[in-house]
């Protein structure tokens, strides 16, 4: 019912144009087709057209395109966001391109520690884990913890005992290891730099959905950053913070300088800024809705039942990742809202990212300008 604009609602609606005068476009009793749609991103950085070859362009828009390909195919199937971002993720961590499962950054210690975490906007639900060295795809680790244990948020040992109950894929060290994050390591420790200027980006995977039911989901999968140490933890596995789902406002995923996307609580402020969107605009119309002889109103109006424009969408994600960079931080976020707009938002030069929507929008993108 969701995807239905009720004529009762519309006339109210309507009548609160006329008497207030502040609802420019009502919206009109008709029906709304469902739309699903996807966005995904490989981690926001430095990224500079004229340092990257052309095979090297056409390898991350390959990888881009083939994550994009499989979260497409859930939903235009039918399958939930949920879904859609796992399989959208797998291929992503799979892929030593990108710092995520195989491809991992290395710690100080010359380990790969991995966290991840996913949120379900439906009934916010949400698993997170950090710091885990075995598990093949952190993102289904990540999930079990939110199906089946009572808790969000497990570490290291624990996660990975909780994981081999769970019967999860293992792989070795080396499966992780590749020698181009080795590198990255050796030379920020020979040189004294620090992780950004070895590594130019952020090389986190994530993806958020809408799905024909108009539930929303995210997840995000990271090695963090190269030469953390001391058990440093990012935003990545921190819920708020690089992940966030909530069916009353968007999906987000981030990538960026893990502490200062903590800080702003990035994911969460980017939907609740949403959500309180909506509910302005709704409170005011319900407060022209006749009440019953108990004083009660006599229809309740749902935020589904006020689209919000992918301007004001766009503008809210901006201002959040406006404060991570007056704060002195910098990366992106992808988010998808009730309405099908799927967004990017980003203050660094480029962010390996893609969309795609039941309208027909498909795009795998890198740099800023594109
Ligand atoms: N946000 C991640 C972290 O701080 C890094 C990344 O986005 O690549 O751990």
């Amino acid at each position: 019912m969701r995807n239905y604009v009720s004529s009762f609602a519309a006339s109210f609606i309507v009548l609160f144009a006329l008497v207030v005068g502040t609802v420019s476009q009502p919206a009109l009793a008709q029906e709304v087709e469902p739309r699903w749609s996807i966005a995904i991103h490989g981690g926001a950085g430095t990224l500079d057209p004229d340092k990257m070859t052309p095979e090297q362009k056409a390898a991350y828009e390959a990888a881009l395109q083939n994550a994009l390909d499989a979260g497409k195919a859930i939903l235009s199937s039918g399958g939930t966001a949920m879904e859609a971002v796992q399989a959208a993720i797998i291929p992503l961590e799979d892929d030593p391109l990108f710092n995520a499962g195989r491809g991992a950054v290395f710690t100080w210690e010359g380990r790969n520690e991995l966290d991840a975490s996913v949120m379900d906007g439906r009934d916010r639900s949400a698993g997170a884990v950090t710091g885990v060295t075995t598990i093949k795809n952190p993102i289904l680790l990540a999930d079990k913890v939110r199906t089946e244990s009572p808790h969000v948020f497990l570490m290291g040992e624990g996660a990975e005992q909780f994981a081999s109950e769970q019967e999860l894929e293992t792989a070795p060290p080396e499966w992780f290891a590749t020698e181009r994050r080795l590198k990255s390591l050796e030379r920020m420790k020979a040189r004294q730099l620090s992780a950004l200027d070895v590594d130019h980006k952020f090389g986190t995977v994530g993806a958020v959905a809408l799905d024909l039911e108009g539930n929303m989901a995210a997840g995000t999968s990271t090695g963090g950053m190269t030469g953390k140490r001391w058990g440093r933890i990012g935003d990545a596995p921190v819920i708020g913070a690089g992940t966030y789902a909530d069916n009353r406002s968007c999906a987000v995923s981030a990538t960026g300088w893990g502490e200062y996307f903590i800080r702003v609580g990035v994911a969460q402020e980017i939907c609740t800024r949403l959500r309180y969107r909506f509910r302005m605009d709704i409170d005011a119309v319900q407060s022209v809705v006749p009440k019953d002889a108990d004083g009660l109103p006599t229809y309740i109006i749902h935020a589904s039942e006020f689209p919000l424009s992918v301007e004001s969408a766009q503008e809210e994600a901006d201002a959040v990742m406006a404060e991570v960079k007056d704060l002195g931080g910098d990366g992106g976020v992808i988010l998808v809202t009730p309405e099908g707009h799927a967004l990017y938002s980003f203050n660094t030069t480029g962010m390996y990212r893609g969309r795609a929507t039941s309208d027909g929008v498909n795009e795998v993108a890198i740099f800023a300008e594109e």
